[in-house]
């Protein structure tokens, strides 16, 4: 899935590889996807567009800049169009040549320069396209959640998340991080070596955390980010040009098992919260 780190990395590449180029076809609908935002006949932002609505109005355009909102990655086209990717589970490649064109995919761009975007969802994801004075509107930035890489998500700032959390109220730190109140462009991704190293169990109270524990979490959260950012994104990514990310995660699937790497107890995964966890049960102890 698409997180922060991956739609920071697309936008830079875009910005190198894309910028300039002008749209010759757009093809969306080739392969309809249930789970493909916005869906047809909602009131949501960009469902108003056809499939001919899409070809007709990128047809001709330029891609003139990009950048990310949280999970999601925004390219404009010439001064009055946003089109916005991500938020999901996408491979969003470019081609040089149409003989690396998937099969399936839920947009295909065809540069004048006889170059390719191709967008294929996977799970869910978007492609969403909108006027650009309707940004404020989009349904799956966040406006209301803090960027955890921004300069305004200070210690103080976490700290009064943290004291902001309602006394009979539970509020474990996967749910605090990624739903309530949650970090913009944070899923359930990035949290699993955030809390490994911060050495907090996934289920931890929150509200337990000790000045130190909080002081821990928030430094690693800082820290990690900008690296999985450094990295152009986690190993579990494929970027633009169809490369895995350079971020390596420690806890995921194929380690289940395996030693822990600081204290060699064996790695757990666990269903929580709507997805897996991956935890040391020794150096993440959940109270
Ligand atoms: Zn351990």
């Amino acid at each position: 899935m698409i997180e922060l780190p991956e739609a920071i990395a697309f936008s830079k590449q875009i910005n190198e590889t894309l910028v300039g180029k002008r749209i010759r076809y757009a093809l969306r609908g080739q392969n309809p996807h249930k789970f493909a935002f916005p869906q047809k006949g909602t009131e949501q932002l960009g469902a108003e567009y056809s499939d001919a609505d899409f070809d007709r109005i990128l047809k001709g355009r330029t891609i003139t800049k990009s950048w990310s909102n949280g999970n999601v990655i925004l390219m404009q086209m010439d001064a009055d169009y946003l089109l916005s990717l991500g938020c999901g589970g996408e491979k969003i490649i470019y081609h040089e040549t149409e003989r690396t064109l998937p099969k399936k995919h839920q947009l295909l761009l065809t540069f004048e320069d006889n170059t390719f975007l191709s967008v294929t969802i996977s799970g869910w994801g978007e492609v969403r396209l909108f006027k650009i004075g309707d940004l404020d509107k989009h349904p799956n930035i966040g406006y209301d959640r803090i960027n955890p890489l921004s300069d305004e998500f200070t210690s103080e700032v976490f700290e009064k998340l943290i004291e902001e959390i309602p006394e009979n109220r539970n509020r474990n730190a996967k749910r605090f991080f990624i739903s309530e109140p949650g970090f913009r462009g944070v899923g359930n991704g990035v949290i699993q070596d955030i809390f490994f190293l911060a050495k907090i169990h996934p289920k931890r109270e929150m509200s337990s955390l000790s000045k130190e524990e909080r002081k821990r979490l928030y430094e690693t959260t800082r820290v990690e980010l900008q690296k999985m950012v450094d990295l152009g994104g986690r190993d579990s990514e494929k970027d633009l040009l169809d490369n895995w990310g350079g971020y390596k995660r420690r806890l995921h699937s194929k380690v289940v098992n395996e030693p822990c790497p600081v204290c060699e107890t064996p790695i757990v995964k666990e269903q929580f919260g709507g997805g897996s966890i991956y935890f040391c049960p020794s150096c993440q102890k959940a109270r």
